[in-house]
């Protein structure tokens, strides 16, 4: 990656990831898990693309049917109606997101937390529903990752705690295009991105040229703060601008404080490199609930990992290991 990030720039224009006309490229895009998945893959034979692409999207519904908050017969859900009452048995894939979410909960010191949901199911954004201040504050003490138990000897999630709600949105779709991705690899295939909403994986390079993906403006649709050249890479964006409702003056998105219940505040969008987007899809919210200062300091500790943050006055912050790329470059 950081030789490729040499020619990280300021461009104006959004490159097109969509449909190409050159052999042995397919291109799919379908609605799944609340968002748009998409995937553009290359092989030289035509119907061997086309049917990793197919893969990619049977893969992703899979993982939609288990863990989506919305479907009452997901894992997810019977895990939310039980596991106050009893230790609920849970499959080992379940299992594993869950225990990768605790890990980045303690590594976050709580600002990621799938607990959130306890009060973050108050919150209707389609019809901008803020719950009220007594219904956040009764439900807040249901927040906290460590209400969630797992089971050592057999795979089982239960809460230490009534109101206990889990939502993996922040770390679920990251999941799942690592898997689509691994799938792909099993098929042989060498060049390909998928994405669920702001959640990218990059397999091989484009052919000839890197992958270009955009970093989107935060308070302008049709413009790009960054285009990054990627190549075998993970990149996540979280942003204020996703999900949201405006009332009294105020933003409230879908990003959540644990510590308030509130939408967090301090910055307007965040973007994650890593080596797995299942990582920089939970460090994207976590660092986007820790603002510029705690969420850059935590990003230069971690190694392998880099962000770009846009500040609530719209300024682009760069991690350490980007900016002295960029140093160089400019030398
Ligand atoms: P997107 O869903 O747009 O890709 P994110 O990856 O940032 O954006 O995830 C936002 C989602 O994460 C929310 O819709 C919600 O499901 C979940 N979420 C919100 N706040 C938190 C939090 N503090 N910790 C963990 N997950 C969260
Ligand atoms: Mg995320």
């Amino acid at each position: 990656m950081i030789n490729r990030f040499l020619t990280l720039n300021v461009l104006g224009a959004v490159v097109s990831l969509c449909a190409s006309v050159q052999a042995g490229w397919v291109h799919d895009e379908q609605p799944i898990m609340g968002t748009k998945v998409s995937a553009e893959i290359w092989h030289p034979e035509d119907a061997q693309a086309r049917e990793a692409v197919d893969a990619v999207m049977r893969e992703m519904h899979r993982i939609d049917a288990l863990m989506s908050p919305y479907k009452s017969d997901s894992e997810l859900s019977r895990i939310n109606r039980e596991a106050a009452e009893r230790a609920v048995p849970v499959g080992k894939e379940l299992r594993g997101l869950i225990q990768r979410s605790l890990e980045i909960s303690r590594l976050t010191e709580g600002a990621f937390d799938i607990t959130y949901a306890s009060v973050g199911h108050y919150y209707d954004y389609r019809n901008k529903v803020k719950p009220k201040e007594r219904v956040i504050a009764a439900a807040l003490p249901a927040v906290d990752y460590r209400h969630v138990l797992v089971g050592e000897e057999a795979d089982t999630i239960a809460f230490a705690h009534a109101g206990v709600k889990l939502d993996l949105g922040g770390i679920a779709k990251g999941h799942a295009v690592d898997k689509a991705l691994a799938v792909l690899k099993k098929l042989g295939i060498q060049h390909a991105l998928v994405s669920a909403g702001g959640d990218t994986g990059i397999l091989g390079n484009r052919l000839d040229r890197p992958w270009m993906v955009a970093i989107r403006d935060p308070r302008d649709r049709d413009a790009v703060v960054a285009m990054l050249p990627l190549q075998d890479e993970a990149l996540s964006t979280s942003g204020d601008y996703e999900r949201y409702f405006e009332h009294d003056g105020k933003r409230y998105h879908h990003i959540l404080n644990p510590s308030n219940g509130e939408p967090a505040g301090l910055v307007r969008s965040v973007s994650i490199l890593g080596p797995n987007v299942t990582t920089t899809d939970a460090l994207s919210t976590s660092v986007f609930v820790l603002g510029v200062d705690k969420g850059m300091t935590l990003i230069d500790s971690l190694p392998g990992i880099e962000a770009i943050i846009v500040d609530q006055q719209g300024a682009l912050c760069y991690s350490r290991g980007l900016l002295s790329l960029r140093n160089a470059d400019s030398r």
